[in-house]
């Protein structure tokens, strides 16, 4: 498994490619906006984009899914169902973020327990709530790898000042992620800034 980190919007949003190294198949996990910036870098690596996996409703980090489904004729998975609020206040989201106006239109909801697969690679669905209602997480166990969105960062964990947001239920989601690693350390790759990791993490909370 490989990836390389594509930020984008005014938010420094971290656009995931990520790739299995066996199959050349590969996946972008949250194009927040800037979908031309982001088929440059495509046109680089050559691979074979099979599919778009976001975490969760906020513009940020759906605002290219759409444009991007249609030029790469490529299906959109996620977030959770229960992120239809943002989804249906894409307008609302517009004023709020200052980002510009977009659709979005998914071809299935994620849900818990789910299993994806980005060529041999696979990942774990986690429907886990309290930054937004819907929000996923993906988890790699071989890789030791966990796209977390905005639950958690390097050095803070998500915001819970938004709608529909909740800061005790955010908790039991970090809980949730940190129970994913016993004795083995996982690398964190969050929607934002640098990654960090489970064993780091421990010692913020
Ligand atoms: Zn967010
Ligand atoms: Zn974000």
């Amino acid at each position: 498994m490989k990836y390389k980190i594509i930020p984008v919007t005014n938010f420094n949003q971290n656009c995931y490619l990520i790739w299995c190294t066996k199959t050349f198949q590969a996946a972008l996990i949250d194009p927040g906006g800037e979908y031309k910036k982001i088929l440059i870098i495509l046109k680089k690596y050559k691979l074979k984009i099979t599919k778009i996996l976001i975490t969760h409703g906020h513009l940020d980090h759906i605002g290219a899914a759409y444009i991007l489904s249609k030029i790469l004729d490529i299906p959109v998975l996620g977030p959770h169902r229960e992120d239809i609020f943002w989804i249906k206040n894409i307008k609302l989201q517009n004023k709020m973020f200052n980002l510009p106006c977009c659709k979005f239109k998914n071809n299935i909801w994620l849900k818990n327990n789910q299993n994806i697969f980005i060529g041999k690679i696979n990942f774990h669905v986690y429907h886990l709530p309290g930054h937004t209602p819907g929000h996923i997480v993906f988890f790699n166990k071989s890789h030791h790898v966990i796209i977390s969105g905005d639950i958690i960062f390097k050095n803070n964990i998500g915001r819970t000042d938004l709608p529909k947001s909740n800061f005790y239920i955010l908790k039991k989601s970090i809980k949730k992620i940190l129970s994913l690693s016993k004795d083995k350390d996982n690398i964190i790759l969050p929607g934002h800034g640098k990654k960090t990791s489970i064993f780091e993490v421990k010692k913020l909370i």
